[in-house]
């Protein structure tokens, strides 16, 4: 033998993969050492033999098909690459996974087909094992979401109740002493508020509970709400905020994008002591990008990557940690969701920037839209006492409630449920204002409630609806609620009564100096 054909010994004779040539007729004509090793026959026994004696019998009639329909228009395949379960058979009748390819080629004008043949068992197997694992996996994920989502809500009708109690005792109390330890509570309660409401938001995020609704958004309308939102907050700072002209319109969905540019605005405030928060928008071939740059504490470079990890703080900030580390896990998320990037830059004691890409499939317009007429904001003072019915089916909820309002100078008339408000709806008058926890009873939210009694007395009677879930009840919604204002609980006190004032003034200017008469006319 030459040198070349040794070569070639060895190297068919070392193959991982056992490697037959059968002619046309089938007949096995040649078989390396591995075939044998594979099939558990003794060296040299399979020449000369029908190749179906590799093939289990149950499978040979449907093999002996598919090598007819080979032969006849042969082409390179690699048949065990796809079928997952190409079973062989053994001397002994045992069977294996096999992985087959196929090369057919011609001597002499006769047709052969060789075959490399492995066995993927144990890759199958390996295969299967991580398939089941990551579902397993998803299913563990899920849940502990399901669990995270479910216990948060939960925890928001006893945080409401502290809330509440803790406000009135602000109202009740006198002594410095007892204000300042009622501070620190208040204190806590807003830190526990943060964390329920980031552990909601990042596990339904996760477990894909939120489908995002895009449609046009102004990012100035964003950053007008949040300058209304922010400002006090970096003014109690000492901080300067601001907003550069935005007149940027993308398609996203508001609540999620309002929600990221929430989240990193917030940062930047935190971990800002002096100087400035500066938010801007600008267009180029990169799409709309929104910055919120702060000349704070920086972020070292080793730490960058990390920061979008939940619960991840980074370790020298030391005091600087108010928050719990899910702020960017959210941003992280919510970026997923609707297709945009985020980036960061920083240098310690100098500043950071985080950059909001997005790309320009989502960009509607990069310039100024068209200016809609400024609301008229006439604030009607009013003297008479405005009168709330409260709704609300958790008891020491309805008390705390009613005993926050009444402290604030309300007339509040409480009921446990639909029916037993029944003697206040009679005596509804426009000016009043109806708060109901959402979920009232099975029956009915209290949307509903509110729909059937403008319905009943042919006027928009003004609602809050409370809510332990509130981005669930908004994305059920399919379209605004006029006069109806939806608030999530722990309900910020603050907001709860502007939002009574801006209601009831609303109702009263509506019915300008006709109230009383109104009330007269309902009541004959
Ligand atoms: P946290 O609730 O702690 O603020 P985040 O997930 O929002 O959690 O942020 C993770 C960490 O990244 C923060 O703890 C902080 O160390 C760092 N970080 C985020 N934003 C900034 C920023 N603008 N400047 C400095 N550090 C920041």
């Amino acid at each position: 033998m030459d040198e070349l054909g040794q070569i070639t010994e060895h190297l068919l004779r070392f193959s991982p993969d056992g490697l037959i040539v059968v002619d046309d007729q089938g007949i096995i004509r040649f078989a390396n050492e591995t075939t044998y090793e594979l099939f558990g026959y003794e060296p040299t026994t399979l020449i000369g033999r029908n190749m179906e004696v590799l093939v289990p019998e149950r499978l040979r009639t449907r093999h002996a098909e598919h090598v007819a329909n080979f032969l006849v228009k042969p082409s390179k395949r690699a048949m065990g690459a796809r079928v997952a379960a190409l079973a062989a058979r053994r001397a002994d009748g045992s069977e294996f996974s096999a992985g087959i390819r196929l090369a057919p080629f011609h001597i002499n004008g006769k047709l052969y087909v060789a075959a490399a043949i492995r066995d993927i068992t144990e890759r199958q197997r390996i295969n299967e094992a991580l398939i089941a694992a990551r579902e397993e996996a998803d299913r563990a994920n899920r849940a502990k979401s399901r669990f995270l989502a479910t216990a948060s809500h939960d925890l928001r009708q006893p945080l409401q109740t502290i809330r509440l109690l803790n406000a009135a005792m602000f109202k009740i109390v006198k002594t410095n002493e007892m204000r300042g330890l009622l501070s620190q509570q208040q204190h806590a309660i807003d830190t526990m508020t943060r964390l329920l409401n980031a552990l909601l938001d990042i596990s339904r995020l996760e477990s894909g509970a939120i489908e995002p609704k895009p449609v046009p958004v102004s990012i100035m309308e964003l950053f007008e709400e949040l300058e209304a939102e922010f400002s006090a907050a970096a003014r109690a700072r000492g901080l300067v905020l601001e907003f550069d002209p935005a007149p940027a319109v993308i398609c996203t969905d508001r609540t999620l994008f309002y929600q990221l540019l929430q989240n990193l605005i917030g940062n930047a405030l935190k971990y800002t002591d002096r100087g400035t928060v500066n938010v801007a928008c600008v267009s180029d071939a990169d799409g709309v990008i929104v910055s919120v740059t702060d000349t704070g504490i920086g972020i070292p470079a080793d730490k960058l990557e990390r920061i979008f990890d939940e619960y991840y703080q980074v370790d020298t900030h030391g005091a600087k940690r108010v928050g719990v580390g899910l702020g960017l896990a959210i941003v992280r998320e919510v970026a997923r969701i609707l297709g945009i990037s985020v980036n960061v830059s920083s240098q310690v004691g100098q500043g950071t920037q985080v950059r909001v890409v997005i790309p320009p499939k989502s960009v509607l317009s990069a310039t100024a839209p068209p200016q809609a007429e400024d609301e008229e904001h006439v604030r009607v003072t009013n003297n008479a006492t405005t009168r709330l019915i409260l709704v609300e089916d958790n008891e020491s909820v309805r008390a705390a409630t009613e005993l926050f309002l009444k402290l604030e100078g309300y007339e509040v008339q409480s009921a446990g449920s639909v029916a037993e408000a029944e003697p206040f709806f009679a005596k509804l008058r426009p000016g009043d204002v109806v708060i109901a926890d959402h979920h009232l009873d099975e029956k009915r939210t209290g949307l509903d409630m509110l729909i059937e009694l403008r319905q009943r007395f042919g006027y928009t009677v003004p609602g809050i609806i409370l809510s332990g879930d509130l981005p669930s009840v908004l994305r059920s919604m399919r379209s605004a609620v006029p006069a109806c204002v939806f608030l999530g609980k722990p309900v910020d006190t603050d907001a709860l009564v502007q939002t009574i004032e801006e209601l009831a003034n609303a109702s009263r200017r509506e019915h300008g100096g006709s109230v009383e008469q109104l009330a007269r006319s309902q009541a004959s």
